[in-house]
């Protein structure tokens, strides 16, 4: 039982007349009310230091040990809330300290009282680098959030997230707020669902994201639309995935794709210039790439394009080779590719250290590196090429003495896997990666596939969402043709190797909307079912319409210079999906089950 609260007291005008850190240069000279936390204390012969800390910035406080205060000063302890009153003094020529923001200034403090305690933390906050362990500051989130990069981060991801309605406001976007509770959107993940009380055994599904509510705003004659908008996707949570994050939701109407590609581009040219402007912007107007290019060129569906090494064919070349290897591969209908290593010979162990990357993470069987030296090579092929198929490959690969061919033979899917994930590893090994990083390679990825043959469900499966447009061209293939060769109007953005948004131009014809239903084998009733909504909307004037979506938290990581989207997240989960902080997910109680005719089997206790 606790028998007496002790807390200091404050008058209503102490509180009025705080002053917070940042505006403590208009007070020099003048006596001040300063509340915060001590966020380091030092000792020194005759001094008392204490650095304060509130939501604005630090400032450090002096109190000489003459004074009667001192000895209760040398008790108090880090991250103690104070309320302080003291003179605001110029300090010293000597005593300046330039690398933090008000440094010129020091605080003499006369009054100290101690608002709030603090326990000794869990962690340092008061450290500016340093290796924390995520779990520790996740599940210490609000202790987390005192450090000064993490209050940075969240500040800026404010300011960035303005910056995006003040734009979006100007060219006459309107935000809208759409359902979390709904039915859902199919965007290739699996789905949140919530039970609902009212109607038993049936559910809600929170949205992977506004697409068609986006759309039936458009049906709905709003014309421009946006939201920062909370999604939510239950996948196995990879490095820079969240179960629920914040998209940057976009859609217009009567738009064509050119139109919103160039839209888009000279928001991200704004928003880059404004809060990261020390960024070269590589490509202007952004490259545009199909996906089809994407993909054989540099083996991946978002390249990062900063630096070339872009991916030769060398198939053609062992048309007549007496090598083992390649024959099977060929007979395969299979592919021998590589990339180019400019002025570079791999080690035995590097050689061999790639070697082992192209198998655990591309799939393939080997490697083959082939080091082009004055007027020979060096290569574990070497006794397997013909001086002519030397020849063919330094000419496809314009190779010169001292330059390395990495060659992958397999089937074609494997040998653009590897050499895509070769391509980039190389590139991080030789410091190129470091040379680029300050550059900004935009580029966008079109022309992508309507669809694709999944061999597991034995039926084809959109590669974006169903609602994206074929190209018009392409739509009589929907009919008599090969529905695999049907290209969309999608369009994926990527920044240096990462998606950082995609959209595509909307199907706004019922007919073809349904069409595209059938093609994914989904049944008259399901149509109904699952579609109904969409399907009747597009029956009463659909304007033609498009949009875009972006992770806005990956967004402000990249703009940020950081490196993980929880670090600009106020209380992101951990990489099982958990909130250490909340504890949740975590069991709720029976009665709440049976009141949504719930019934869970128990995980049985060993
Ligand atoms: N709904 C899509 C997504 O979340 C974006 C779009 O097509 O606008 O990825």
């Amino acid at each position: 039982m606790i028998e007496k609260i002790s807390m200091e007291c404050f008058t209503d005008e102490e509180f009025q007349s705080r002053i917070t850190i940042k505006r403590l240069g208009e007070y020099v000279g003048k006596s001040v009310i300063l509340m915060g936390w001590i966020h380091r204390k030092r000792l020194h012969g005759q001094v008392i230091f204490l650095d304060l800390r509130d939501e604005s910035g630090f400032m450090q406080l002096v109190i000489p040990k003459t004074l009667e205060i001192a000895k209760m000063a040398e008790t108090l302890k880090e991250e103690f809330v104070l309320f302080v009153k003291g003179e605001v003094a110029q300090r010293s020529a000597e005593n300046i300290n330039p690398k933090v923001a008000l440094g010129n200034l020091e605080v003499f403090v006369s009054e100290i009282r101690v608002i709030n305690k603090s326990e000794p933390l869990p962690f340092a906050v008061n450290l500016y680098e340093g290796n924390l362990d995520e779990n520790l500051r996740m599940r210490y989130r609000y202790l987390d959030l005192r450090r000064d990069v993490m209050r940075q981060n969240i500040v800026m991801r404010h300011k960035i997230i303005k910056f995006i309605r003040d734009y979006m406001d100007n060219y006459d976007f309107v935000e809208v707020e759409t359902p979390m509770l709904t039915k859902g959107t199919p965007e290739g993940s699996r789905e949140y669902v919530v039970p609902s009380r009212i109607s038993k055994g049936q559910f809600y599904v929170l949205p992977q994201s506004p697409q068609q509510f986006k759309q039936l705003l458009m049906v709905g004659g709003l014309g421009r639309y946006f939201q920062i908008a909370r999604c939510f996707r239950d996948e196995d949570l990879r490095a820079d995935r969240q179960p629920e994050f914040t998209q940057l939701d976009i859609e217009m109407s009567y738009i064509c794709q050119e139109q919103l590609l160039q839209f888009i581009e000279s928001f991200m040219i704004s928003l880059f210039q404004k809060f990261n402007p020390e960024k070269n912007f590589k490509f202007m107007p952004f490259k545009r790439i199909s996906y089809y290019e994407a993909m054989t060129k540099y083996g991946s569906d978002k390249p990062d394009l900063r630096f070339d090494m872009p991916i030769m064919d060398a198939t053609d070349v062992f048309q007549d080779t007496t090598f083992q290897v390649f024959i099977n591969i060929l007979k395969e209908k299979g592919n021998i590719k590589g990339i180019k290593v400019e002025n570079k010979s791999f080690t035995v162990k590097e050689t061999k250290e790639l070697t082992q990357i192209a198998i655990d993470q591309g799939g393939t069987k080997g490697m083959f590196a082939i080091n082009f030296l004055e007027n020979s090579i060096k290569s574990s092929l070497a006794s397997h090429l013909k001086p002519e198929e030397i020849e063919k490959i330094k000419a496809i690969f314009d190779a010169k003495p001292g330059d390395t061919v990495l060659l992958i033979a397999d089937i074609a899917r494997v040998v653009h896997k590897t050499l895509g994930i070769l391509r980039l590893e190389v590139a991080r090994r030789l410091g190129i990666m470091e040379k680029v990083k300050n550059d900004l390679a935009f580029l966008w990825v079109i022309d992508f596939p309507l669809l694709d043959w999944s061999e597991e469900e034995n039926k084809y499966v959109t590669t974006h969402h169903p609602f994206t447009s074929p190209k018009d061209e392409d739509i009589p293939a929907l009919f008599s043709g090969d529905p695999l060769k049907i290209l969309t109007k999608a369009y994926d953005i990527v920044l240096n190797g990462s998606e950082m948004g995609g959209g595509s131009i909307r199907i706004h014809n019922q007919d073809l909307q349904h069409k595209i239903f059938e093609m994914l084998s989904l049944k008259e009733e399901d149509i109904q079912a699952r579609f109904g909504h969409i399907l009747r909307a597009f029956q009463y004037g659909a304007p033609p319409h498009g949009g875009i979506a972006f992770g806005i938290d990956r967004l402000v990581t990249v703009l940020q210079n950081g490196s993980s989207i929880r670090d600009v997240i106020a209380f992101p989960k951990n990489n099982s999906a958990r909130d250490l902080l909340m504890e949740a997910p975590s069991p709720i109680h029976e009665d709440q089950l049976k009141e949504l005719g719930i019934q869970i089997e128990k995980p049985k206790t060993e």
